[in-house]
């Protein structure tokens, strides 16, 4: 007979980390179970705390008399079932919680992130009201018009004729006056419909190739053939883009659900483009589903609870998507599966690729990986032979892959040339012009804005509350300095603050200069700029794309925000500027990340039919992530990366692990990383530090870190642990109230 539980309580602290236990009243026996979310009294408090319980016992641990009694359950919103899967959500959790490094509940939360309640919001969508051949005509007139937003909804809703009206204003960039002009005019109507339903349905279902090649078949049949034969494993697709990698998606999703089986389909937030969906759509009509971030939380919370019951097959989502609640998981895709939006940046920093292949190997499911620039780890993962390895290396949607070209900006130096464009990219642009083609010039910085630097002494201003250089922004009287960490702004010196000279100016390389010396150099260019000050307000990042895709500027400047998922057929030259900046990045990652970086702004040139130019600008024009990038070579690059990583023992070949320790009091993080470096020597192969972090202070919080490097993961752990313990010794004795210590196992961005 069970009569006591195990609780977590819900307050994240490392000292509370551990269950309590209570007693199960007779009237709840029953219905309490395993992941139950419960009400608790808790300490001295008199209102009671929310817990989830992780475990039963026949006989309590310590005397009966200090037990307490669970007070109650709590329920969720009417109708919603849990049953059956608190199981899983636990042994993952405690998987999180093990291989990540944070407290119980932060882990069961991020796994339970499904069980949110509240009332459910309406929906508005899209519907063409006219037949097909009017639809058609009037489309053409828009045409004529060069009416070219109106145009490309009509085309849209003829493909589609309903579409949620957040994906038209969305994902397709059409502003809201356009889509009032249509209504006003009685092409369309906008509806608002409870939830709880697919947000599309498409008429004209099965478009889409006749049958794959016999690349993407071979491809398609093994994935399903092991999972067939009960040996679901990962698949990694090498493809470029274009390559016919979502039609195997696709293909694998449809057999795997026609077996009963359920699929979650991964991709970056800012890939969900409203093509892709619109792909799944057609084949997968009311059985899919998409979770994205314009989601409220009750609306994400109707789609679990859809998924919940078996109402859906397909969900198709960015990181979070993976907590989907399906009791039949067959297979999980991810799509891009290099992007760093792939792992999370707070507790638990969990990776998506590692947890779906834990979550594939509780459900029994397989797991496909996809990209045109695989991460080292996955390759590396592939080459060992962990992954199985198909590489698909034809475009399928035709165009030519564009000519590139390096230009050495020492060698144009040398020769006078002290502008921001080489002869060659200046030239190029130049011919684009006149020839009313586009161009995307793509600066490999982000965020980053000019300095204000002493031509005198080399003073620069910093940020008093971060170990930062401040940001000139805005423009004449209008100028400010900002901090990018803290947000602190100032005015901008006219003298040295700490020699006194006037030649106290504007280090310039950021997007604002680049945009301003353009504006010198060609008046008659239209120039759009993207970067995180022309983006900050709420839809400013669609509006911006959404002129640019309707011809209405010659030049796209930005960071690397501008190479992602997007398609413009119109341009045909493709600028890179500083292309070696990302290679200077603290962080092991630098050269892969350069790599990929060029290989996709590259990749911008020449989608349409005229084929098209890149221009890639550097100081290092012989480093081998540059080398590589220009001729699209993957396999070279990752020779000789992985050269590298094998030397310096870095993931993937070995395994690493960041203990991160923050404090306002610098002496006293200084002395708890110093405690950890005592702690930990010796534990593994490798320890580095503990030394300032990259960033050394934001909002006066003093930051260390400490890197740890084995062959063995289960050692990293063994350390985490250890820390772990300190941290409960430290916080238990009071020696240092205001550290907090965190861990970054395998870490994709530096500390
Ligand atoms: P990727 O996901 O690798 O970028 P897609 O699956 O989007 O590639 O395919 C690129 C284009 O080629 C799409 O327009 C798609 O409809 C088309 N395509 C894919 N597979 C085939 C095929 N077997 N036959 C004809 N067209 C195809
Ligand atoms: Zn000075
Ligand atoms: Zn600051």
């Amino acid at each position: 007979m069970v009569r006591y539980a195990d609780v977590i309580i819900d307050i994240s602290h490392e000292r509370l980390d551990r269950p309590f236990t209570y007693r199960i009243p007779d009237h709840l026996s029953d219905q309490i179970l395993l992941g139950s979310r419960v009400l608790v009294p808790f300490g001295k408090g008199k209102e009671p705390r929310t817990g989830y319980v992780t475990g039963f016992r026949e006989r309590p641990d310590l005397e009966e008399e200090r037990i307490r009694d669970i007070l109650d359950l709590v329920r969720l919103r009417e109708g919603y079932t849990e049953e059956g899967d608190r199981d899983f959500s636990i042994r993952l959790a405690l998987w999180m919680k093990n291989s990540y490094g944070s407290t119980m509940i932060t882990a069961l939360k991020t796994v339970m992130a499904s069980r949110k309640s509240g009332a459910p919001k309406k929906k508005r969508t899209l519907r063409l009201l006219m037949d097909h051949d009017k639809a058609l005509d009037q489309l053409s007139f828009y045409r004529r018009k060069h009416q070219t937003a109106r145009a490309r909804l009509l085309e849209a809703l003829i493909e589609t004729p309903e579409i949620p009206y957040e994906m038209v204003t969305g994902k397709l960039h059409i502003q809201a006056p356009t889509i009032r002009s249509l209504k006003n005019a009685g092409f369309v109507e906008v509806e608002e419909t409870g939830i709880l339903r697919n947000p599309v349905s498409v008429s004209d279902a099965g478009k889409g190739p006749e049958r794959l090649s016999p690349e993407q078949l071979a491809i398609a049949d093994y994935v399903t053939g092991e999972f067939e034969a009960g040996r679901p494993g990962v698949t990694l697709i090498h493809g470029i883009t274009g390559s016919g990698k979502t039609e195997v998606y696709i293909n694998i999703i449809s057999r795997i659900c026609s077996m009963g089986r359920q699929a979650i389909m991964l991709i970056p937030e800012i890939a969900l483009t409203y093509q892709t969906l619109i792909r799944f759509y057609r084949h997968f009509g009311d059985r899919v589903s998409v979770i994205n971030s314009s989601l409220s939380e009750s609306e994400k919370a109707d789609q679990w609870e859809r998924a919940r019951r078996g109402e859906i097959d397909v969900i198709i989502g960015p990181r979070s998507a993976l907590f989907t609640p399906f009791e039949r998981l067959g297979v999980i895709v991810m799509d891009e599966e290099h992007e760093t939006s792939y792992k999370n940046e707070s507790m638990p920093k969990y990776h998506a690729r590692e947890t779906a292949i834990e979550i594939a190997r509780l459900r029994g499911a397989s797991v496909v990986l996809g990209s045109a620039t695989p991460s080292l780890d996955a390759y590396y993962q592939a080459k060992e032979g962990n992954y199985a390895l198909f590489t698909l290396k034809r475009r399928l949607t035709g165009g030519t892959l564009p000519r590139v070209e390096i230009a050495d900006m020492r060698a144009e130096l040398k020769r006078g040339n002290r502008s921001i464009l080489s002869a060659s990219l200046y030239r190029k642009l130049e011919e684009r012009l006149g020839a009313g083609e586009q161009t995307m010039l793509f600066l490999n910085r982000r965020g980053f804005a000019a300095n204000m630097s002493c031509r005198s002494c080399g003073h620069v201003v910093r940020c008093p509350h971060c170990d930062v250089a401040m940001s000139l922004h805005g423009s004449g009287n209008r100028q400010k300095m900002v901090c990018h960490y803290c947000g602190h702004e100032e005015g901008v010196p006219s003298l040295c603050p700490s020699c006194g000279s006037r030649y106290i100016l504007p280090m310039k390389a950021g997007t604002e200069q680049i945009e301003a010396y353009l504006k010198e150099t060609f008046p008659q260019a239209r120039i759009l700029r993207m970067d995180a000050d022309t983006t900050s307000a709420k839809g400013s990042y669609e509006k911006i794309l959404s002129a640019f895709a309707n011809e209405e500027a010659d030049i796209l400047l930005g960071t690397q925000m501008i190479v992602k998922g997007h398609d413009f057929p119109g341009v045909t030259l493709v600028g890179i500027l500083m292309a070696d900046l990302s290679l200077y990045a603290n962080d092991y990652r630098a050269a892969e990340r350069t790599f990929q970086l060029l290989t996709q702004a590259a990749g911008r040139a020449g989608r349409g039919t005229i084929p098209g130019d890149v221009v890639i600008q550097t100081y290092q024009p012989d480093h081998y992530a540059i080398t590589h990038a220009s001729r699209q070579d993957y396999e070279g690059f990752y020779e000789e990366e992985i050269l590298y990583r094998k030397l310096l023992m870095y993931p993937p070949v070995s395994h690493m692990l960041s203990v991160q320790v923050q404090s306002p009091s610098e002496d006293m993080a200084a002395a708890a990383a110093g405690d950890l470096r005592d702690l930990l020597q010796k534990r593994a192969a490798v320890l580095i530090g503990p030394a300032p972090a990259g960033i050394g202070r934001i909002r006066d919080i003093y930051r260390f870190v400490l890197y740890i490097k084995d062959a063995s993961y289960d050692k990293l752990i063994v350390c985490k642990d250890r820390v772990e313990e300190y941290i409960h010794t430290v916080q238990g004795n009071g020696t240092y109230r205001n550290v907090q210590i965190q861990f970054d196992f395998d870490p994709v961005n530096p500390y």
